[in-house]
């Protein structure tokens, strides 16, 4: 076997292979592309192309694609071979530097959300030099943003991409002012933990929920679920563990660190953790991660889950946005430091964090919505849809300190005075880590823990960056004009944190007396995706984006209702897909059921028998199939009745009528399942599902 640190990246055309390449001027002039963002001049543009075809062609690459993540949430690619005809009836491979840049696709399809105009359906892709090309299924991927003719952003890179360079001008703004004059460029590290569920093939495929929604619409409880804590961090079988290695190595191959693996807590969920890069690769390949993972398990005979709730009374899958900024330097920002300047330059940044996540809590929740994450907010494995940081409790005390101006203890020491030229020096936090809370400091970073498992987390990072840009910004503007520096830092931080403290919570998220206090103290509390979603377009978000440049505001718009409109599609199918089981499944099944019952209360009858316990089951069997009969013809007018609706009213409806519907059906569905002969009930149960994988 070939050591890892041979084939790590072995199909990334990254730093390495392009040294290795490429002409010492063009890789020269593209590095400059890379870290000040010149334009490529064509011929060096040129020149890459070549070599990163022959080195493709040399990994027997045959095609080439602009991989490009559109707002549906994964990524689209359009595969193009290299090969022309060479006029004499064979062929030539040609990649040159324009095919390279640009490309052109007919997009249509790919939702713009009225961005586009049908007359004008061009999209174009341009390519992310900053995000390293690879070899994946014989096809070179040409990481891209996507955008439409008038260069309005169709994709969730772009706007990535400037909300990185708002917080770099900001943040460099900051550093200057402490006398940081060495660091060129300030960048965001993302780290993020997935989940995700292994499933059989051939048990998946036997349900059209799983398969076509990614979720089970039915299902009984098993008898056994995750009560035991037993899965949690447990040996790991041996075709899971034969799985990990592959998608490990293939991982590495695409030079994506997987770093942990571990088993879950539900019952076949697992999670996988990469190191920490700078966020632009980090959510590329956070993407390619879960493609990895589907096709890794389809070549194991497994179907992989990355649904937010597959399974109800089990635990959904999340994934954590680990987030940090650092210097070109090597400092890390959110590193309390040794020094009393060192802490004041953390705590500066550490409260601009805290602000920002306390104004734009409504754009941070609606960052993380969607259909499938609203089943796991707020179910008691996942933080509740309130938005809340955990500081742990020296950092708390050592913020109130500050906002009262008083003396700071640590282990009985007096280390604070007043004043920021004297701010305590003091050591990472020791309290034990708080699981609930949906924005932790765990010592140098920061980890968002609502983000939901099929979700890329471009989004998150575009809100989180583009508002701690902000409030950089602010603080900027008023200590730059300061004369004496260190009272006007003091005044300033203690005035924020007066504003913002109502964020910080250390206590158990998860209990009902936390929503109740966090009402008082005015924090959000947006249940669902529709309530959280028009955040978007509120006149103080469209004010932040555009001042950033990230976003104008008819961008905004068309994302509000793209996502709305993602919302009751997801819906409208798992609606289509819950009538099919039932009329074509469930349904005769009962009366398969209620036949052979009335047959053996029939002949009971003939022998003089009692027929009692038979009769009530017959009764129960035939109430719940008229019950579920009854529903799908209502579910049928319900779906009239939204058809002509506009998209808000759209969502809305669904959410308020056909998902309670749905459920209701749920119910009568699931008790019906427990009292059925198991030969009957026409899908593999939870039990058949969660201990599929032997
Ligand atoms: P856990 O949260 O499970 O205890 P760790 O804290 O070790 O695990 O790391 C979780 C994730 O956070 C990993 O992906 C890790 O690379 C990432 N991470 C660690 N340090 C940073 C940082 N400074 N910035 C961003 N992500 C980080
Ligand atoms: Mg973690």
């Amino acid at each position: 076997m070939t050591a890892i640190n041979e084939t790590f990246g072995c199909k990334v055309f990254g730093k390495k292979e392009m040294q290795k390449r490429l002409p010492p001027k063009v890789y020269a002039d593209l590095m400059h592309t890379v870290e000040e963002g010149v334009p490529l001049k064509s011929a060096t543009a040129n020149a890459i192309a070549e070599e990163m075809k022959n080195w493709a062609v040399s990994l027997g690459a045959t095609h080439y694609t602009h991989w490009f993540q559109p707002m549906t949430g994964i990524t689209a690619e359009k595969h193009e071979s290299f090969i022309e005809p060479d006029g004499e009836g064979g062929v030539i491979l040609k990649f040159s530097g324009k095919n390279l840049i640009k490309g052109e696709s007919d997009a249509s399809s790919f939702p713009s959300g009225g961005l586009r105009a049908t007359f004008e359906a061009r999209g174009y892709t341009a390519w992310d030099p900053t995000s390293y090309a690879f070899v994946k299924d014989d096809t070179l991927y040409i990481p891209t943003c996507f955008c439409s003719y008038d260069g309005s952003s169709l994709d969730k890179k772009t706007p990535l991409l400037k909300s990185c360079e708002a917080l770099n001008t900001q943040a460099l703004r900051v550093l200057k002012l402490f006398g940081n004059d060495s660091a060129k460029k300030v960048s965001v590290n993302v780290g993020s933990e997935q989940e995700y569920f292994l499933i059989d093939k051939k048990v998946a495929e036997k349900r059209p929920d799983l398969m076509l929604c990614g979720r089970t619409l039915l299902g009984a409880k098993p008898p056994k679920g995750q009560e035991m804590d037993d899965h949690y961090f447990g040996s790991i079988n041996h075709r899971v563990s034969e799985f990990m290695k592959d998608l490990d190595r293939q991982l590495w191959e695409h030079g994506v660190y997987a770093k942990t693996k571990h088993n879950e807590v539900a019952p076949g969920q697992h999670e996988l953790a990469p190191v920490y890069t700078e966020v632009n690769t980090a959510t590329d390949q956070n993407q390619l991660t879960m493609e990895l993972m589907k096709s890794v398990a389809a070549e194991h005979g497994m179907v992989c889950l990355l649904h937010e709730k597959p399974f109800n009374a089990v635990n959904g899958s999340g994934k954590h946005n680990n987030w940090s900024m650092s210097t070109d330097t090597g400092l890390n920002l959110l590193d309390p430091g040794k020094t009393p300047h060192e802490n004041a330059q953390f705590l500066t940044f550490l409260t601009a964090t805290i602000s920002a996540v306390d104004e734009y809590q409504d754009l941070l929740r609606a960052s993380v919505s969607g259909a499938g994450n609203d089943h796991r907010l707020g179910a008691n494995e996942a933080p509740p849809a309130v938005i809340s940081i955990f500081l742990g409790d020296e950092l708390t005390t050592l913020l109130e300190a500050i906002e009262n101006g008083a003396e700071y203890h640590s282990e009985g020491r007096k280390v604070m005075e007043l004043g920021v030229h004297t701010l305590p020096t003091f050591k990472r936090d020791t309290t034990d880590r708080n699981r609930t809370s949906p924005f932790a400091f765990t010592g140098n970073k920061f980890e968002f823990r609502m983000v939901g498992s099929s979700a890329s987390v471009a989004s998150p990072n575009i809100v989180l960056n583009t508002a701690i840009a902000d409030t950089l910004k602010r603080y900027a503007d008023e200590l730059e004009g300061a004369t004496d520096f260190n009272s006007a830092l003091t005044d300033l931080l203690v005035k924020e944190i007066k504003a913002h403290k109502r964020i910080i919570f250390n206590g158990n998220n998860y209990s009902a007396e936390w929503i109740k206090e966090a009402e008082a103290r005015g924090l959000n509390n947006m249940k669902t995706t529709v309530d959280a979603v028009p955040a978007y377009v509120a006149p103080k978000n469209v004010d932040l984006f555009s001042r950033h440049g990230v976003f104008s505001k008819a961008e905004l718009v068309s994302r509000c209702d793209i996502l709305l409109e993602n919302y009751y599609k997801t819906l409208n199918i798992e609606c289509l897909t819950l009538k099919n089981m039932l009329t074509t499944n469930i349904i005769p099944a009962c009366f398969r059921f209620e036949k052979d019952l009335c047959e053996l209360i029939l002949t009971k009858k003939q022998l003089d028998h009692s027929a009692r316990r038979e009769k009530w089951y017959l009764d129960t069997v035939s109430s719940s199939t008229g019950k579920m009969l009854d529903s799908v013809f209502e579910l049928d007018s319900m779906l009239a009745e939204a058809s002509t609706m506009l998209t808000y009213e759209k969502a809305k409806y669904y959410r308020d009528n056909i998902l309670p519907k749905m459920e209701e059906i749920r119910l009568v569905s699931d008790n019906l399942e427990s009292l059925f002969p198991k030969d009957l009930w026409p899908f593999p149960s939870y039990t058949d599902l969660l201990y599929s994988v032997k």
